[in-house]
């Protein structure tokens, strides 16, 4: 069973530790700044930080970092206790630049990443639970008209569509475009070939939408 809660925290420091598109990642130096540490003192064991109440963190017991300034392999381990007081560890050590697995050690920041389908893009349609072969078939009959019966989830902001594989439940993802949670299901019911240009279309507008939010960002981090 998925632990909504747990997924919700792993996705929060993952965002945390990787950067998102409003924040950068962490990194060593902020790390040193959140546990307190200073170069000029001595210390022995590691250095914690507990993340401070957040909504996307209310489904586990605790987040805490820790940090080892001495040790060559492992520099942080991220500790997340869930409701039921277990304890999910993952292992990261600095390269200078970003958070890798040190060796043998677990650091994948997902709490149920075998359970996630996979989702492939083709010509600007995503194609969710379908090997990269099926999805391309696929893409290349909904083009032919083909495809009558097909079900996908309409992105209401930018139309992208997301095929999702019948067998599978329908899915509660956000668009992989633009993140928007508003999606209608639909069902695929063109009788004559979707015309080349109408794709060429959407891949337009799925690409002026990527083009906003990267403005968006950027008049975010820049000031006006
Ligand atoms: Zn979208």
């Amino acid at each position: 069973m998925v632990d909504v809660g747990l997924e919700q925290a792993f996705a929060k420091i993952r965002a945390f530790l990787e950067g998102d598109f409003e924040h950068p990642g962490l990194t060593l130096y902020d790390l040193q700044n959140l546990v307190g540490y200073s170069s000029r003192l001595k210390y022995d064991g590691p250095l914690s930080y507990t993340m401070p109440p957040d909504p996307a963190l209310e489904g586990v017991g605790a987040v805490r970092l820790y940090y080892y300034p001495k040790d060559p392999e492992v520099t942080l381990i991220v500790e997340i206790e869930d409701k039921n007081r277990k304890r999910h560890l993952r292992h990261f050590k600095w390269n200078g630049i970003s958070w890798t697995a040190p060796r043998g050690l677990k650091a994948d920041l997902t709490a149920t990443r075998e359970a996630l389908p996979s989702i492939e893009e083709v010509g600007g349609d995503f194609f969710l639970g379908y090997a990269p072969e099926e999805a391309r078939e696929l893409a290349g009959s909904i083009r032919r008209g083909e495809a009558a019966g097909a079900k996908y989830m309409l992105c209401t902001r930018d139309n992208t569509r997301i095929f999702y594989a019948p067998t599978s439940t329908p899915p509660t993802i956000p668009c992989p475009r633009c993140g928007n949670t508003n999606l209608i299901f639909k069902t695929l019911t063109l009788s004559s070939p979707e015309d080349r240009i109408e794709a060429i279309l959407r891949e337009q507008r799925a690409l002026r939408t990527s083009i906003e939010d990267l403005l968006l960002y950027l008049k975010r981090k820049l000031g006006p």
